[in-house]
């Protein structure tokens, strides 16, 4: 990726801009939900170990459903699915996910079904959840599964209806997963908005937000995007709790 679109200067990198994009499942009690569903979709993957496919920016080379499947789930199992936002990278397997009950804002449903033409959107991804079970949110937090273990919480900039996950997990803690409020470190460092977000000045506000959120509540935040994070974390079949 080149960071200027993230309104930072190569030099003031510490790693190279080269994305990963995680998705999560987690797994509760009364049900489970999935948070993102990747970048390219599955039925472009060969997934028989060979080279991963490449599209445009995009890269993958297994599928989401076999890495669920390793886990002993099958999409049509997930009780919900969430997306932090409707860009690309974030909605490649959605339509695999359409008899889950769906939890979107109000403000992202408008954005994804609106005829205008919208940058960085795919909409035959994800063109089956029009007909899916839907919770839709104005703006607002949506707790899960009733218990305040599992919180979508609105963070709109990034995208008119962009979200965040909060996770109170019994043995790591509380957890906040950012979806694209940041991408790079060093937009929180140096205060940088992407140059291509939907309102910035709504960015900052949902920022400071945030921390008071984060401050609140004592919870790590993980910037989903940031390859050194990604790195030093377990991935499945190793999960937190
Ligand atoms: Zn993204």
């Amino acid at each position: 990726m080149d960071p200027t679109l993230f309104g930072v200067k190569p030099e003031e990198l510490a790693h190279e801009a080269s994305f990963v994009t995680p998705c999560y499942l987690i797994v509760h009690p009364k049900g489970t939900l999935i948070w993102d569903v990747g970048q390219v979709p599955d039925q472009d993957i060969p997934d028989d170990g060979t080279e991963a496919v490449v599209q445009g920016i995009l890269k993958a080379k297994r599928r989401l459903s076999t890495q669920l499947a390793a886990l002993g789930y099958q999409p049509k199992d997930i009780t919900f699915l969430a997306m932090s936002h409707y860009h690309i990278d974030h909605t490649a397997n959605a339509n695999s996910f359409a008899a889950s009950t769906w939890i979107v804002q109000r403000a992202e449903y408008d954005a994804m079904f609106s005829d205008a033409k919208r940058d960085i959107r795919s909409p035959e991804t994800y063109s089956e959840l029009k007909a899916a079970r839907r919770i839709t949110l104005n703006n607002e937090d949506h707790d899960v599964f009733g218990d305040g273990t599992v919180i979508i919480k609105s963070a709109p900039g990034h995208t008119p209806g962009h979200q965040v996950l909060f996770l109170k997990l019994a043995r790591f803690g509380p957890l906040l997963l950012a979806g694209d409020l940041y991408h790079l470190p060093e937009e929180r460092t140096l205060d940088r908005v992407p140059t291509f977000d939907f309102d910035a000045a709504m960015t900052r506000q949902t920022r400071r937000k945030v921390d008071e959120f984060l401050q609140q509540t004592g919870a790590v935040m993980w910037i989903q995007h940031d390859p050194p994070t990604y790195a030093r974390l377990k991935k499945a079949p190793q999960y937190y709790d």
